[in-house]
């Protein structure tokens, strides 16, 4: 089923310079709105203020675990139905359960290989935009 690809705005919270340029231009060139965090409070703030259709969290973030920025989102009645992917740097053995756990709904390991990557970004998009309570 080929449909037409939807236009979100996604908040990615990232830490490292280098992933978020690449993170922003991967966004950016599949026709998204990107809005940037580098602190996991600054993210939560622009989350809450901006409630984006889909957010990218690292996990390591120089402020707060990113495992507990996921946790406290997904508790607050506001951004509870935002969906969630986790970035992580590396793949440690146990690093998906924990972010499931903490409520994400998907999760990606860096480095990032493009075509999965959107993929996965666009099937969590089409899924959350489906939805009959969409902001
Ligand atoms: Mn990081």
């Amino acid at each position: 089923m080929e449909g037409r690809r939807m236009s979100a705005t996604v908040l990615v919270v990232e830490d490292h310079p280098t992933n978020m340029k690449l993170v922003t231009m991967l966004l950016s060139s599949a026709g998204h709105t990107v809005l940037q965090a580098s602190t996991a409070l600054q993210g939560i703030a622009l989350a809450k203020a901006n409630l984006p259709d889909l957010i990218l969290m690292d996990i390591q973030l120089p402020d707060m675990d990113g495992l507990t920025a996921i946790h406290q989102l997904k508790s607050e009645a506001t951004t509870m139905h935002i969906p969630i992917v986790a970035l992580t740097a590396f793949a440690m053995k146990g690093d998906q359960e924990k972010a499931f756990a903490a409520g994400c709904d998907g999760y990606i390991t860096k480095p990032i290989r493009y075509r999965d990557f959107l993929n996965q970004i666009e099937k969590l998009i089409a899924k959350h935009n489906g939805q009959p309570h969409g902001h």
